[in-house]
């Protein structure tokens, strides 16, 4: 049957009412409806080991464009629309888009169910169905403010299971009720999202914005993705939260396993359960409890069993997100298990003397990451670099223990999302010069690197570019009320905001050129400045580069003698939605991270497939990147991570001093509480940043300005280049295989699952 009978069957009996006769809003629910019944056909992907994802984080993004590309049908539905006068790209906004992730670490394992799927492997997501997700960022005042984002539908991907369980919290026993989403592989079969709620939730006690009571745990439970934990009362929120996750997904993985008529004293050889982060390390002492006293277990059997199931991923350095919940907490909220936790330490601190190897420490409080580590078979970082800061310095006490279990798995991104769906153009215009093997086999990109003398297609590629950055600048005129120049250069930052990612870095730049263009001295290429970036709401100082940036876009986008060479834009409410028109039309990728604090950063492989060049440290995956474009298509610049890590050892950087000692530095960072900024702005924030920057500035923004800024130059006057910037784009674009999370999962189930 072909997809428009399909589909016109559906709208008949849906609505009565033939396709030509609906809304675009109708027509999306029929289509939802189509497309969920069609992946249904597809039937699930079985195997007799299966690996359960388990995270807190799902960073889906819509799904519509993704599942009809997969189920490879986008094409002739778009088609058959046309044929009615709808447009498929129209509808495909109507869509919510769900926001259950913060950034990058859900975003990945979006990424992950995805290929999981598409390479035909049995492996299911294990997550919370948070109502009103992350928040919804909206500007007031040139400061961020939070709404909350009200996503779910009456219908919607979600599929409400007759699966429920009882879970026991210290003062109260809630029952859960299962909601899947339908994970299809390209051209593959089906896995599933598990995603678990509860009944009582009461979406009407959030109030003004995103407060709600954090202590009405039945009705608040599922309300919020990391509710604000600088209380006491959130910090539990967060533990409810978690132990929700973990023992619904216990109790899903052992029933399924019975299902299947597996003995559970072999649960390893059928189970293989990737923690992904902390947030779920309670899933250990969870399992090691039910097999202890419902199965029958010995200790020693469940902990073996447990810890030969459960492999653990890190995702950072930052001290401050390595979780440690306070004994008390846990024993007000968990007690049942804080007699496991307390044997599994008590079996460590007879082994191992060392402080930082112990799970409970001296102030009573759980280290997760140590559970994961020593009871876990697998730990891995998400960076050639990360693991071996890992292995060397953070983790190096656990490293001498454990040598076997450490490994790394460069973080990888779906091509089906961020090339085959995001930038249709480049993608038919890759298929045509080398074919579509390289949908299924991403390596095959690097086939384009036998035309990269092909005037043509090296034409071709620009002029996509061009096409991409006009319709980013339509979709930013009506979004933000921006007019902004399609033949300026794009230099785009976009990413959670941070101390770490130094947005704050780009500011000063973004200060600095404004005083040069002031001063007289204009750029020969316009140069557009887009920000997009979400920050905690209890994170002051990234609220204080917010509004910073917000002053500068008032005041740059105003200023008479600068506005036609320069602009800025910060973008409302950054999600997976926007960053797919942002990564296509993006010139310069900036990746700024202080070298040594960004694990991997994913963002960096979007814009670099999408033929973006990297402006970027030696972090992260960008050391990846740098090493496979070569010298030539990369410019990076600022100091190693050795350097930095010893600064830290040492104590020995100080902001001031090279505020002192740079006169370029100097007048960026005093531009700060300038009077003409202090008009836009607001004092008490400019004058805090300000202040930060020059007394402390944790994350080194000054020890690499200089450097950033004549990078930053070079990079600026490289694009005039015409021939030179098409040939980086075109090797950016094939070395980017690396990259798909087909090959990062190939690698996990090589080296880690073995299904
Ligand atoms: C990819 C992605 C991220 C991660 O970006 P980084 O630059 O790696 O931090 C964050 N948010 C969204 C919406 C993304 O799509």
């Amino acid at each position: 049957m072909s997809v428009k009978t399909n589909l016109e069957a559906m709208t008949q009996k849906l609505y009565g009412k033939a396709i030509k006769e609906l809304s675009d809003k109708d027509l999306y629910y029929a289509i939802l409806n189509m497309t969920k019944e069609m992946m249904n056909g597809k039937g699930s992907i079985k195997g007799t080991k299966k690996v359960y994802y388990i995270s807190a984080e799902f960073l889906i993004g819509k799904l519509l464009s993704n599942n009809l590309i997969n189920l490879g049908i986008y094409e002739e539905l778009a088609d058959a629309l046309k044929e009615e006068g709808k447009d498929l790209s129209l509808i495909e906004e109507i869509e919510p888009e769900p926001s259950l992730g913060n950034g990058g670490l859900g975003r990945l394992a979006a990424c992950f169910l995805d290929s999981i799927a598409s390479l035909g492997l049995p492996g299911d997501g294990i997550g919370l169905n948070y109502h009103f997700g992350l928040f919804k960022q909206v500007f007031q005042d040139r400061q961020q403010t939070a709404e909350k984002n009200d996503w779910i539908e009456k219908q919607s991907w979600l599929t409400k299971t007759d699966v429920s369980f009882p879970v026991y919290f210290g003062d109260k026993k809630v029952v859960s009720r299962l909601y899947d989403i339908d994970v299809i592989g390209y051209e593959q079969g089906m896995n599933k999202l598990h995603l678990f709620d509860i009944e009582t939730v009461d979406e009407s006690i959030v109030k003004e914005g995103i407060d709600f009571d954090k202590e009405d745990i039945d009705k608040n439970l599922t309300l919020f993705l990391y509710p604000d934990d600088s209380d006491e009362a959130g910090q539990q929120l967060r533990i409810y939260q978690q132990y929700f996750m973990v023992c619904n997904g216990a109790q899903l993985i052992l029933k399924e396993m019975k299902e299947n008529g597996y003995d559970l004293h072999k649960l390893n050889e059928h189970a293989v359960i990737q923690i992904n982060d902390t947030h779920p390390t309670m899933v250990i002492p969870e399992l090691i409890r039910i097999l202890t006293e419902d199965e029958g277990f010995s200790m020693d059997e469940a902990i073996e069993v447990v810890s030969k199931t459960c492999a653990y991923t890190n995702h950072t350095i930052l001290a401050e997100a390595l979780e440690k919940w306070p004994v008390k907490y846990l024993e007000k909220v968990v007690p049942q298990l804080m007699p496991i936790i307390r044997e599994l330490d008590k079996r460590v601190a007879a082994k191992y003397t060392e402080e930082n190897v112990q799970i409970i420490d001296k102030n009573d409080r759980v280290h997760m990451a140590h559970i994961d580590i020593h009871y876990g078979f697998s730990v891995n970082g998400v960076a050639a670099i990360h693991t071996e800061i890992l292995k060397d310095t953070e983790l190096n006490h656990f490293y001498k223990i454990y040598p076997e279990k450490f490994n790394n798995k460069t973080n990888g991104i779906t091509f089906r999302r961020w090339l085959l769906s995001c930038n249709k153009e480049l993608a038919a215009c890759i298929t045509k010069t080398i074919g579509d093997g390289y949908k299924k086999d991403a390596a095959q990109l690097e086939k384009l690197l036998q035309h990269k003398d092909d005037e043509a297609l090296l034409t071709e590629i620009k002029s996509i570019k061009k096409e991409k950055k006009a319709e980013l600048a339509a979709y930013m005129k009506e979004h933000e009320g921006v007019e902004i120049n399609p033949n300026s250069i794009f230099d785009i930052q976009i990413k959670r905001l941070h101390e770490y990612k130094r947005q704050q870095m780009n500011a000063l730049y973004i200060i600095h050129k404004y005083l040069e263009i002031k001063g007289g001295k204009k750029p020969s290429t316009p140069i557009t400045f887009i920000f997009g970036a979400k920050a905690a709401p209890a994170y002051i100082i990234a609220q204080d580069i917010i509004h910073l940036l917000l002053c500068l876009q008032e005041l740059v986008n105003n200023d008479p003698d600068v506005k036609d060479y320069m602009k800025v834009v910060m973008v409302e409410n950054y999600n997976v939605s926007y960053a797919e028109r942002l990564i296509p039309a993006c010139d310069i990728s900036e990746q700024i991270s202080l070298a040594s604090k960004e694990a991997s950063g994913t963002g960096n492989m979007k814009f670099m497939l999408n033929g973006a060049v990297t402006l970027g440290t030696s972090d992260g995956a960008n050391v990846e990147i740098h090493e496979l474009v070569g010298d030539e298509n990369i410019y990076v610049f600022g100091e190693k991570s050795e350097t930095v890590i010893a600064h830290y050892e040492k104590s020995d950087y100080v902001a001031k001093d090279f505020y002192k000692k740079s006169s370029a530095i100097r007048k960026a960072v005093d531009f700060i509480t300038n009077k003409e900024i202090l008009k836009i702005g607001n004092q008490k924030r400019l004058v805090r940043l300000q202040k930060e920057l020059i007394n402390k500035d944790w994350f080194m923004t000054l020890l690499d300005l200089e450097d950033y800024i004549a990078t930053k130059d070079k990079i600026f006057a490289d694009y005039k280049d015409e021939e030179k910037w098409k040939r980086m784009m075109l090797v950016n674009i094939a070395k980017a295989g690396f990259f798909s999370s087909d090959r990062t999962i190939a690698e996990y189930n090589r080296d880690i699952w073995k299904l």
